[in-house]
């Protein structure tokens, strides 16, 4: 019995491996803590982040927890500050720490400044959201595709976007097409938050990220303009090297859908950076888009925020100093890491497919069902955090043990989505199947 424990404390220590997280926010809270649930892969961690001390506090709390060291063995956890934007401290960092993978889940802004010190250190790289050029609200892959050929050359894997929308949403597209579809004509990718955390206005994630994105134009995207019934929302179709984007007013297009456990919201459809990629890799694929719950109180304050200019992403002289409205806006707004103990219900994300197989039409739907309060009780966060972080815990797994590790730069659906759907139900976020869902109008 003594020897087996032995053995199997060794076995871990030897398959263990070093990962360093970037950022410290309510997204990299969860993925260090899931990251500490499975030590038998994450030997050792390191979090840095811009400021040291939040990084400290995710250590303590992961350490004060009950399950953690629960199998014998526990993450080595250490911390670091670093600005991810100072290239030649984050490669000395890099290369001290020596890590198998360095984790991206600060901001969507140090993607290309990571990817950067990724290739010069020698690591491979993961990131849960697209890079975005600060001062423009604007966010597509084109930026990290172009380090396609230099991650393969380096012999790196790089692996963007796995939180869950983007992440795990492109998983689902590619267990679908792998088991259920020979082609996917259409796609809709539901996003539903039934979660309340009592506040007037606060946004679940960074609130500079998630109101840039909300306050965008409405997009979907499509293989042929001409297959497409147009809406009176559509304002712009514009071609780019794979397929056409139907551009609409921001919100201008709302549905309204019967989430299981949830109940009736009201949903709109939003631009979302995986239609891009799964627009190349789905076969057959005709239409996709992405629609995302907001309750009406959430819509009037961000409209009341936009009229008097708080949303604004230019800067501004104010007394002499320039400020970026937005960013003053996030230091007056709740840290969405301190919704965990208010947030009450459910979140509801999943993808509804229709498509042919042998030749007979298939309705798919696939979605997982995360309870906010749980997610509290585990690891001190809010469902929208948890459903982001489990994900990217799980990528930086599927990398560390050798199942995903194609070299250059990829997205999740390019993955085998097989070990990845085994993953979300042992961690924490087990999904269901219907066939023949009702379908979104
Ligand atoms: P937060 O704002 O809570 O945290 C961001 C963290 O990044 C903070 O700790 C911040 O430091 C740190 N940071 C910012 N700039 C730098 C820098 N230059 N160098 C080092 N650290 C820096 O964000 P969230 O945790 O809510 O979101 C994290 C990421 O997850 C975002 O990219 C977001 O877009 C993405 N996301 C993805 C989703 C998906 O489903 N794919 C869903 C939700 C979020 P400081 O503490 O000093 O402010």
């Amino acid at each position: 019995m003594g020897i087996a424990i032995w053995r199997g404390i060794v076995y871990t220590v030897r398959m263990a491996k070093k990962a360093m997280l970037i950022g410290a926010g309510g997204v990299a809270g969860v993925a260090a803590a899931k990251m500490a649930r499975n030590p038998e892969t994450f030997g050792e961690l390191l979090i840095a982040s811009r400021t040291e001390a939040r990084c400290k506090a995710i250590k303590a709390d992961i350490e004060s927890r009950p399950w953690f060291a629960e199998k014998g063995v526990s993450t080595k956890i250490s911390t670091a500050q670093i600005d991810a934007m100072d290239t030649p401290r984050l490669v000395a960092l890099i290369r001290a720490f020596k890590p198998d993978i360095v984790m991206n889940i600060a901001l969507p802004y140090q993607d290309l400044a990571i990817m950067d010190a990724c290739l010069e250190a020698g690591v491979s790289y993961l990131d849960t959201a697209n890079y975005e050029p600060p001062d423009e609200a604007h966010f597509e892959y084109s930026w990290q595709w172009a380090y396609r050929e230099r991650f393969e050359k380096a012999g790196l894997t790089a692996i963007l976007g796995c939180g869950f929308d983007p992440g795990v949403t492109q998983v689902f597209s590619a267990y679908a097409q792998k088991h259920y579809f020979d082609t996917i004509e259409t796609l809709d990718i539901l996003d539903c938050n039934g979660g309340d955390h009592g506040y007037p206005f606060a946004t679940n994630f960074n609130p500079e990220i998630n109101i840039r994105e909300v306050a965008a134009k409405g997009s979907y995207w499509v293989a042929d303009p001409k297959d497409d019934k147009p809406e009176v929302a559509v304002e712009n179709k514009k071609a780019f090297d794979k397929g056409w984007w139907v551009e609409t007013a921001p919100m201008a297009i709302k549905r309204v859908y019967d989430f299981d456990q949830v109940g009736e919201k009201d949903m709109y459809l939003l631009h979302h950076e995986e239609l891009e990629s799964l627009g190349c890799n789905l076969k057959g694929i005709k239409r996709i888009r992405f629609f995302m719950t907001f309750g009406q109180s959430y819509l009037t304050h961000l409209k009341c925020l936009e009229n008097v200019g708080l949303t604004r992403i230019d800067p501004i002289d104010f007394k002499g100093q320039k400020i970026v409205p937005i960013e003053f806006l996030k230091a007056l707004l709740p840290d969405p890491s301190s919704l965990g103990p208010r947030t009450k219900g459910k979140t509801n994300i999943g993808c509804i497919f229709h498509g042919m197989k042998d030749g007979k039409p298939v309705d798919y739907y696939v979605y997982n069902v995360c309870d906010h309060q749980e997610c509290y009780r585990e690891v001190g966060s809010q469902a929208i955090s948890y459903t982001t972080g489990v994900p990217a815990m799980i990528g930086a797994k599927m990398f560390l043990e050798g199942k995903w590790t194609e070299k250059g730069v990829h997205t999740c659906e390019e993955f085998d989505p097989d070990p990845f759907m085994v993953e979300l139900n042992a961690q924490g976020l087990p999904w269901k199947e219907i066939f023949d869902p009702v379908k979104v109008p």
